[in-house]
């Protein structure tokens, strides 16, 4: 377990790394404030923790990385989070996302297929204050018994979008997804018009570690 340590030093470098996404184009409040206020060098491995306020996606366990604090904040702007939104994600990870969202007034259901990063973030959240329902599970299939969900955001790069979170998205919701091949992808945000219909509007290229199907072990 991190030792929970949030120095001032850190409360400053993480008020350079809002300037910083500001600048690339960040402007919802809510997603500035939860980036401002959540210790995201906790969320690392020890050795990166003078990288954790730079603008960069790092490695973390099991062969997997922590998102760019700018991909996150762009995925959590396009979802327009509101409070007690109702959110899947798919693709704990360290958990960092999830507690943006939690902050932010969410109600989480994050899943992740390897059981290491399962039970890290479920182990670190509670003791920062954050409880999403964590999954240990394949995200390809989403909830289907927690579901429908206000917004789904998939943390991993996809080659294409789920039929079945698609399916458990409300109607009027909204679902961010990178899609592509392995060393790149197109973020879609995915909206849900009616029963059978959906919006698909593409927004620039990044780069994630690639969805995948099944579990770890
Ligand atoms: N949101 C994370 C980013 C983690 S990287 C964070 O804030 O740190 C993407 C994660 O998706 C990896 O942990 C990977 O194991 C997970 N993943 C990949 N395919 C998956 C699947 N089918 N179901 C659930 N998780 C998956």
């Amino acid at each position: 377990m991190a030792q929970i340590e949030d120095t001032f030093r850190h409360q400053g470098m993480r008020r350079k790394l809002i300037a910083e996404i500001k600048q690339k184009g960040i402007t919802d409040d809510g997603v500035l404030e939860a980036i401002g206020s959540i210790p995201r060098h906790l969320f690392m491995d020890n050795s990166f923790i003078q990288f954790a306020y730079s603008d960069k996606a790092f490695p973390i366990a099991s062969g997997q990385t922590i998102s760019q604090p700018y991909t996150v904040a762009f995925q959590t702007q396009s979802l327009q989070i509101k409070k007690f939104d109702k959110v899947l994600e798919v693709g704990t990870g360290s958990g960092y996302q999830s507690a943006v969202l939690c902050r932010m007034g969410a109600i989480v259901y994050t899943i992740e297929r390897q059981k290491a990063l399962y039970d890290f973030a479920r182990n670190l959240l509670p003791v920062l204050g954050f409880r999403p329902q964590f999954f240990y599970g394949d995200g390809y299939l989403g909830l289907p018994t927690y579901g429908p969900f206000d917004k789904i955001i998939v943390t991993a790069g996809a080659s294409f979008v789920p039929e079945p979170l698609k399916q458990q998205l409300k109607i009027g919701g909204i679902m961010v997804i990178p899609v592509g091949q392995s060393d790149h992808q197109i973020m879609k945000i995915i909206t849900r018009i009616t029963e059978t219909e959906y919006t698909e509007d593409d927004k620039g290229g990044f780069v994630f570690v690639p969805l995948l199907t099944g579990l770890s072990d």
